[in-house]
């Protein structure tokens, strides 16, 4: 991706651990690397189509203003935040803060901290077989929409399928969503079991019924295995009611480990 790049802004505000450094203040020094796409302001020479670095610098430098952290690590997080909600066609931002003055004792040029954040691209299962299943599943939606962190990006149609696994139970309703995110993994899967929560699930028997439920199904290209989390979601190219409503929105994306699109696993699993 294209970079617009801002070195050292210089700024007089008040974040560090000590007393002294947030009623007197310091000077901090701002980078930042901004992706996005420039192809279309380069070839017409329009600046409403690419990123207004002036307006970021400006940004930034009142957000720095307006807040007071203790660590330059909280300050970059919330600052590469602020800015990835804020700023259109930003999709990913990499922000180094600099503290010259910072009170070590000892002769030191400066320090600093840097991180790259950016928005990320998941696709989540969304299933229920109890009760108001329909309701549930739109409960889910708006609860995701309320999330400033988290964007729907498209939705499929909700079917109808038998259940999985353990069969004596009402059939499902089954959907699958593609959100835009800046939140982490396991962040995501937190926000996904409270939104469980709230819709009453309960967990007694494994794959028996639920109000809700909601899996991650791939992460951009990642690949984890963990205890918790296991992305893509391990059992996927087994289930149609994972890659009908999938295929639907996303056909085309691509398993990250068995190198097939979806539409090409639900074409495997409905020749089995
Ligand atoms: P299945 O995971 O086979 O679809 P389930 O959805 O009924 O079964 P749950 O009780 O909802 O199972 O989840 C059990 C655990 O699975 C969760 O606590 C979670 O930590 C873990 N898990 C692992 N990978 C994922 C994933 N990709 N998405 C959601 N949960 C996951
Ligand atoms: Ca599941
Ligand atoms: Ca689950």
């Amino acid at each position: 991706m294209d970079k617009i790049k801002i070195k050292d802004l210089e700024v007089y505000c008040n974040h560090g651990v000590n007393k002294e450094e947030n009623v007197l203040g310091q000077k901090f020094l701002v980078s930042a690397v901004l992706y996005t796409d420039t192809r279309l302001a380069g070839t017409r020479d329009d600046l409403t189509k690419s990123i207004d670095y002036g307006m970021i610098c400006h940004k930034i430098t009142q957000f720095l203003k307006e807040h007071t952290y203790q660590l330059i690590e909280a300050a970059a997080e919330q600052l590469a935040k602020f800015l990835l909600l804020e700023v259109k066609n930003l999709e990913k931002i990499s922000i180094e803060i600099k503290k010259p003055w910072a009170p070590v004792g000892l002769p030191i040029n400066t320090v600093s901290v840097e991180m790259e954040r950016q928005w990320h691209t998941a696709f989540i299962a969304l299933g229920s077989n109890m009760g108001d299943k329909e309701g549930y599943i739109n409960q889910a939606l708006e609860s995701l929409e309320e999330q400033e962190e988290c964007e729907i990006v498209k939705r499929s149609d909700l079917i109808v399928t038998a259940p999985y696994g353990m069969t004596e139970q009402e059939e499902f309703l089954n959907g699958a969503l593609e959100l835009r995110t800046l939140l982490y993994p396991l962040e995501l899967l937190k926000l996904l079991n409270r939104i469980e929560k709230e819709a009453h699930r309960e967990r007694i028997i494994h794959w028996g019924p639920r109000t809700l439920d909601l899996d991650i199904i791939f992460y951009d290209d990642m690949v984890l295995d963990s205890e918790k989390l296991t992305i893509p979601h391990a059992d996927m190219k087994n289930r149609d009611f994972v890659l009908r409503p999938l295929a639907q929105i996303a056909g085309w994306k691509r398993h990250p480990v068995f190198g097939k699109t979806v539409a090409e696993m639900l074409r495997e699993l409905e020749e089995k």
